[in-house]
């Protein structure tokens, strides 16, 4: 590139010395294909070699800069070879670990040599160590420290994080006189040592390369006043992102489904009325999918509030219309059961209910799959197995899927491209049993529609939740083996704290084994995620049935599981779980037409905070109520489940801490969009770039 072109924010990351094609595509796919993504991919902590720690104040775990003088060093032959030396300065000392060496790199430890190290600090065998340690022997033990800080970036295979930090310095420089990079939003005023206020680029210099005397920690919390302007500025970016897809979303033609026939007979068959939130809902449901836009919507309800019916409803919608529709699942067991409602509902209208699951035999898979192809099956369920290549349909016009939280956007994405071959985009209807308070999901959820059933089927009576201590487990097993006399059935719920099926498949085995050799004379079965797809529903068909009376279960059945006779459940140690997930739980009984219990048997010692939640749990049945509690007490990170993970990339800002902003964006993007649209594609531009289509449509 000729020396005079001039350098601009636009430009791209290849105008820089040294980075060539390769490098041009490995920075693209940190999304960073111009100088002003380089500038704004901002480190995400910082390394401190700024200054020197005494050796008696290292506490394990922490990444230090050290200085001493060798005091030993010696080849160690344990169990794996090792070069061991030991430093010490005016306050104590140190072992380092080296299980890579040279003859040459021992001989430079001679005693007394002055070597400075940088490293994680461990507690080893011989007191704090350090293993494998960046380290130089020094000339001069007076050998200045660095001045700054040292970024950590995210970075790819083949970028280091020297390399970003090289190509950060060039930008800068060559930066240095561009007008063009400013506040996109009024910044608050800060002001540099000649009172002019700071310009954005010396904002970004300062969180790329902190100097020495910089308070690091206020940055590693995102609370300095620079981060505070920049994440602002990407949270509206971030709105602005997902209202303009939801104007894109109604340019984009789908096919209308006018027919509403079908779908309001079939709910007259119905062995109930349905509430009247659901009518609600369904009218909704019905006038979106009647347009020529695609629907997107969200179907919130409490666990009972009886959404399958609704996507049911919706459903018939479809197929009267002529389109297929698939249901996405998150669980085998929950699969088998919507495919026993459908087909008990569908199949008396001639409606063929097709299914697919990873778990499935070949040809039997191969028959489903040509059904969905051919067209022959109008609905069809399925696990994660429906996003999969090979599933083709004939024409899709709804795309359902249950629990959303267990789904990724990205996954969703794929299976509504499924219908694009018509050029016609599927409608979609999303919906959650996990409610998010109101003014949180108009902002997380800016693109969506969304839709809430906000009451209750008549008739179901409040579950009794109790809080009781481990140590009163004896008095529980009482509680249960009465239950089942009585002839109510009961879940016996293990829970785990890491998320390992395995574990938790051995944890509930030996739970089963005890109460096995407590309750001899009952009926007692097991289920965890490991079993086989046919051992699973054979023992959910055994306690559907009645057959089973205590269900051992590990959190599988957290999801969608209705057996109304089921008036019972023991959750082990819930103080391991979020609110909302043991209120999914508990939502397993309290389903037929006797009282319900829930017993919260907890594990001492119990913490405060463990305490205010479970007490929430006894307190209110409500789903809203919890969820707000939730927020209240663990922030919208843990309310907004996993949609922020793995989804959406921020660069700075971090929904679970920033989300109080949330609101304030989304008025600040709407005023942009209609009063500011240039300046709402820079931020766009500046702050999502490349991926924007990533964000959900
Ligand atoms: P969720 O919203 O948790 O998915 P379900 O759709 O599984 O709830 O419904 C729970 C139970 O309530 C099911 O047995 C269903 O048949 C029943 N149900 C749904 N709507 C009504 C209603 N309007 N009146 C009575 N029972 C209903
Ligand atoms: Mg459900």
């Amino acid at each position: 590139m000729a020396a005079s072109t001039v350098v601009t924010l636009d430009s791209k990351v290849s105008c820089l010395k040294g980075v060539g094609e390769q490098l041009a595509q490995k920075l693209n796919k940190l999304g960073i294909v111009s100088l002003q993504d380089l500038l704004f991919h901002l480190p995400h902590r910082y390394i401190d070699r700024t200054r020197l720690t005494p050796i008696a104040q290292l506490k394990p775990y922490q990444h230090v800069v050290v200085q001493g003088e060798v005091q030993s060093s010696a080849v160690m032959f344990g169990k794996r070879r090792s070069l061991m030396c030991r430093i010490g300065d005016t306050t104590g000392s140190l072992s380092l670990r080296f299980f890579h060496f040279s003859g040459a790199q021992k001989n430079t430890m001679i005693n007394g040599a002055p070597m400075r190290c940088f490293g994680e600090v461990r507690l080893g065998a011989t007191g704090l160590e350090m293993y494998h340690p960046e380290y130089q022997m020094l000339k001069d033990a007076n050998t200045p420290l660095d001045q700054q800080f040292t970024p950590v970036y995210s970075v790819t295979e083949g970028i280091t994080q020297n390399r970003l930090r090289v190509l950060l310095e060039q930008a800068f420089t060559l930066l240095a006189r561009e007008a063009s990079l400013k506040a996109l939003l009024p910044y608050s005023p800060s002001m540099g040592s000649d009172h002019a206020p700071v310009s954005l680029l010396d904002r970004l210099n300062f969180l790329h390369f902190p100097p020495a005397d910089t308070d690091v920690q206020i940055l590693s919390a995102g609370d300095h006043p620079y981060q505070l302007d920049l994440i602002r500025e990407e949270l509206t970016a971030y709105q602005i992102s997902l209202l303009r897809n939801k104007l894109h979303r109604h340019e984009q033609p789908a096919a209308p489904l006018l027919s509403r026939t079908l779908a309001d007979d079939f709910v007259t068959t119905l062995p109930f009325a349905m509430t009247g939130a659901q009518q609600k809902v369904c009218n909704e449901i019905g006038s979106d999918l009647a347009q020529q836009q695609p629907m997107l919507r969200l179907l919130q309800g409490d666990v009972g509030s009886g959404k399958t019916v609704v996507a049911a409803w919706a459903a018939l919608c479809a197929i009267a219309s002529g389109k297929q529709v698939a249901l996405m699942v998150p669980t085998d067991i929950l699969m088998e059961q919507h495919l026993a409602n459908f087909s008990e509902w569908f199949m008396p209208l001639g409606i063929t209910v097709a299914n697919l699951s990873g778990k499935q035999k070949v040809a039997q898979r191969r028959q489903q799959l040509a059904a969905i192809e051919s067209g022959t099956a109008k609905m069809v369920l399925g696990t994660h197995a429906l996003f999969q290549d090979t599933v083709q349909f004939a024409d899709l016009g709804l795309v359902i899927i249950d629990e959303q939280h267990r789904f990724g956007v990205y996954q969703r994405l794929q299976l509504r491209d499924k219908g694009k071959a018509s050029a016609l985009l599927p409608h979609q209807l999303i919906m959650t049993a996990t409610p998010i308070p109101r003014t949180l999901a108009m902002s997380a959820y800016a693109d969506l529609d969304i839709s809430t059933i906000d009451q209750m089927p008549a008739g179901r009576i409040p579950i009794q939740t109790v809080v009781i201590s481990q140590s009163r487990r004896e008095e529980i097993i009482e509680r249960v083996r009465l239950a089942c006399h009585e002839g109510k059935q009961v879940y016996w719920v293990c829970t785990l704290i890491e998320q390992s099926e395995t574990l938790s498949a051995e944890a509930a085995e030996e739970t089963e084994t005890v109460l096995k050799e407590q309750m001899p004379e009952l009926n007692i079965a097991l289920i965890h995620g490991r079993l086989k797809p046919q051992e699973k529903d054979t023992i959910m068909a055994g306690f559907a049935a009645g057959e089973v009376q205590l269900l051992v279960a590990t959190t599988v059945i957290e999801v969608g599981v209705n057996v109304p006779n089921a008036s019972l459940m023991i959750i082990e140690n819930p103080e391991r779980l979020g609110l909302a997930q043991l209120h999914q739980l508990r939502g397993r009984v309290g389903r037929g037409d006797v009282a319900s219990h829930c017993v919260l048997l907890y594990g001492e010692p119990l913490s405060q905070h463990g305490k205010t939640r479970l007490q929430a749990m006894r307190e209110t049945n409500d789903g809203f109520r919890i969820a707000q509690i939730d927020l209240e007490i663990r922030g919208p990170g843990e309310v907004l489940g996993t949609r922020q993970t793995g989804d959406i990339e921020f660069k700075l800002a971090d929904l679970q801490r920033d989300c109080h902003w949330l609101a304030d964006a989304r008025t600040q993007a709407e005023a942009l969009l209609r009063d500011d649209p240039e300046c709402a594609n820079q931020l766009v531009q500046r702050w999502v770039g490349e991926s924007e289509q990533f964000a959900a449509v």
